[in-house]
């Protein structure tokens, strides 16, 4: 009655936005979240930032999708048309037999409309960064063993493809080295292409303390002046494209002035001559034209990394997110290694994860060319590991890596891709060329989505399943610090949303797979590990040598594990490295790189850069936080970020609406007044889907990371009235 108390709740869990990993507790009345409060977290310690301080509520939003829905014959798939979408103009509501029984014969009907397997076949599956492992690991093994396909990959693509690579090739391995809080141990950090004030903005707190409290010198590297600068030793404004001529002139200065530390190469490292003689060209003297910083600054900068007791590196999408991403990252493993600034605490390279569980879902296999753990899908004796742990006949997994997102995205254009399951995740929106990717969608025979909203993705499916929000499942996340970590649900779903790993189960059931986990549908995990998620956590676990000594039992207990565990008494090591690394010889390798332009450069047409990126408020594609009230209130629409003289000279007015156009696209949106921007450059955060960025966006691919330059194309911006 009107004076009954109300039930408090008080549930432990991990934030769901960012890669930092923030514990948090939800405080639960009437099924509902009332407020979240910050949990003393390893990579935390009770500190949340606006997004999981307030970006809760989006889990209660009447948008939710809460009943199957099936597209109705008459609604045509119109790419044009994605946006803010009532689904009762394209969808009926079906009951959950029916919509998978659909789900799966039109996926079984895109396999019997070919004979081509492999790379070459007919049916791919993004999976998502925002689910649990377990979800990840049951999605790429439903791929991989119903389809007979490695065409499976997710966000990691958009994001530190290029990165891994570099890592794989370099160290061994692709996990970062030291986790983000070693910043408060570290005397110098260099980081580039990353503005963790807004994407990892826990993380930012910790740098922030370091340098007020142990006087830290940061060396801030990025064409645009972002709030840390304000406390950066040195902020190096360099011009976007160009970070391996500033790199290279870093790397030639360590060793031509004699600052590399020889013993670490000698003993650690291969091909130093190469690198050496690769770099003799790329003086600071010479390069400081192409990047635009002085000489003298670049020296510095390069004496204070090679000579500091600890120094550490981190980076993010401005370093990955272009045709020569791989190179970038090549240049910054080069730079720890001929320095032996790694395999301590406060060294280290840490290449900063963006999604709340974009480590979990590689390490789960989410991944064209790696089965889980990242064992290489060449490799014979992981394969037939997998097959026989997944009860799949010999010879079910072939041994040439899958497509990647914008292959698959470019094959169903093509019509070689029939058939996609998407788990989560928004191509309409977070793909690059975004025209041509609602073109390719629109054109599968056969499109099922799971999601918790009707997203612009979403619009263009076949099938919809209403899937719950993070709040209301139980399963494990793993950060950007390899930290592992338990989500546990806090609040029922609404009306039929289901748990995404029941509708993996459901579905592998109907294609004939006979999996038999009993996952709950409403997305509790019992403590036991015979059945559900436990049971998936402890086959991932048999497969996957990183967290062979994490048992399910022990990850409830603990709450937060950081891997490599080889076994249940092994505490976790949080710096990796520290005498050996993960090679055949044991040593890293370095290599160099050569300087390339960015795919498409500014001309008379299109006069500007254009970077594209995150807010501090929002959440990549918007689909959550743009629903969570705080959020939306504080930052209520798309703009465009330009130097306050850069407007003047294009007539342009802060508040007032600009057209900014590329070869691909246009959209139109406020024009904010930024004196941190470079000149010639233009920012857009594309969580909006009226004025989506990715419109814009090239599709250029780095050859080897296959990651688009999302960071760098030709844009113009010019006054809307004036067309
Ligand atoms: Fe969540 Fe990241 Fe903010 Fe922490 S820093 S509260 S993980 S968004």
């Amino acid at each position: 009655g009107a004076y009954a108390k109300a039930s408090q709740q008080r549930v432990d869990s991990v934030c769901p936005f960012c890669g930092v990993g923030c514990q948090m507790s939800y405080h639960v009345s009437n099924g509902r979240i009332e407020h979240v409060e910050g949990k003393a977290g390893p990579a935390n310690e009770g500190r949340l930032c606006v997004k999981g301080r307030f970006g809760f509520d989006y889990a209660h939003s009447p948008e939710r999708l809460t009943r199957p829905l099936i597209r109705r014959a008459d609604a045509p798939k119109d790419p044009a048309s994605v946006m803010h979408r009532d689904w009762r103009e394209l969808f009926r509501e079906a009951t959950w037999d029916e919509a998978l029984d659909a789900a799966a014969t039109g996926l079984r009907r895109a396999m019997a409309s070919t004979s081509a397997r492999g790379r070459q076949g007919p049916v791919a599956g993004f999976g998502s960064a925002k689910g649990t492992n377990e979800e990840a690991y049951l999605f790429q093994k439903l791929i991989r063993s119903a389809f007979g396909t490695h065409n499976v990959d997710h966000c990691t693509r958009l994001c530190h493809a290029s990165s891994v690579a570099a890592l794989m090739e370099g160290l061994g391995s692709a996990v970062v080295t030291n986790p983000l809080r070693d910043v408060v141990h570290a005397d110098v950090v260099l980081i580039i292409g990353a503005n963790p004030a807004q994407n990892h903005p826990v993380g930012a707190t910790w740098i922030k303390n370091a340098i007020q409290q142990r006087g830290m010198k940061l060396v801030l590297i990025d064409p645009r002046r972002t709030e840390l600068a304000r406390q950066a030793w040195k902020h190096l404004g360099f011009k976007s494209g160009t970070d391996v001529a500033l790199l290279n002139a870093l790397l030639h200065t360590i060793i031509f002035e004699g600052l590399a530390n020889t013993a670490y190469i000698e003993q650690h490292t291969l091909d130093f001559a190469r690198l050496k003689a690769h770099v003799a060209d790329f003086s600071p003297e010479a390069m400081a034209p192409v990047c635009g910083i002085d000489a003298t600054t670049l020296r510095e900068v390069a004496r204070a990394y090679a000579t500091a007791g600890s120094a550490m590196i981190l980076w993010g999408m401005g370093v990955s997110q272009h045709t020569h991403g791989t190179d970038n990252a090549r240049c910054l493993i080069a730079l720890s290694l001929i320095t032996g600034q790694i395999g301590r605490p406060g060294t280290g390279l840490h290449p900063l994860r963006g999604q709340n569980n974009v480590q979990g879902a590689s390490d789960a296999g989410l991944i064209p060319m790696v089965l889980p753990d990242y064992h290489r899908v060449s490799e014979p004796a992981a394969r037939a590991k997998a097959e026989r742990l997944w009860g799949v006949p010999a010879g079910t997994l072939g041994s040439e890596p899958g497509l990647t997102v914008v292959e698959i995205v470019n094959a169903a254009y093509d019509g070689q891709i029939r058939a996609m399951l998407i788990q989560g995740e928004n191509p309409a929106m977070s793909d690059p060329d975004a025209h041509h990717a609602r073109e390719a969608l629109a054109r599968l025979d056969h499109l099922v989505v799971q999601d918790i909203f009707l997203t612009e993705t979403a619009c263009l499916a076949d099938v919809v399943l209403p899937a719950t929000a993070w709040p209301e499942k139980t399963g494990s996340v793993t950060n950007t610090d390899r930290c592992v970590q338990l989500g546990r649900k806090a609040v029922p779903a609404p009306g039929e949303a289901r748990a995404d790993a029941w509708i993996t189960e459901q579905l592998a059931r109907r294609l004939g797979l006979g999996w038999a986990y009993d996952v709950a549908p409403d997305g509790t995990a019992s403590v036991d590990a015979d059945h559900g998620i436990g049971a998936v956590f402890e086959e991932m676990r048999a497969l996957m040598p990183s967290i062979a000594g994490l048992s399910w039992a022990r990850l409830q207990r603990e709450g937060a594990v950081t891997y490599p565990v080889d076994n249940e008494s092994d505490p976790g090591h949080p710096v990796v490295f520290t005498d050996h690394f993960p090679t055949p010889t044991g040593r890293a390798t370095l290599v160099p790189s050569a300087l390339t332009p960015p795919a498409e450069t500014p001309d008379a047409d299109y006069p500007l850069v254009l970077i594209t990126g995150r807010q501090l408020e929002h959440w990549h594609t918007g689909s959550m936080t743009r629903r969570s009230q705080v959020l939306d209130a504080v930052e209520p629409g798309p703009v465009v970020s330009l130097h306050p003289e850069t407007a003047a000279r294009l007539g342009l007015v802060a508040g007032e609406v600009a057209q900014v156009r590329s070869r691909r696209g246009s959209v139109a949106l406020a024009v904010r007044f930024d004196a941190g921007m470079p000149r010639d450059t233009a920012f857009i955060p594309f969580a909006y889907a009226e004025a989506a960025a990715n419109l814009l966006t090239n599709p250029a691919l780095d050859p080897v990371g296959k990651i688009a330059e999302l960071k760098y194309c030709a844009v113009d911006v010019r006054p809307m009235k004036a067309n």
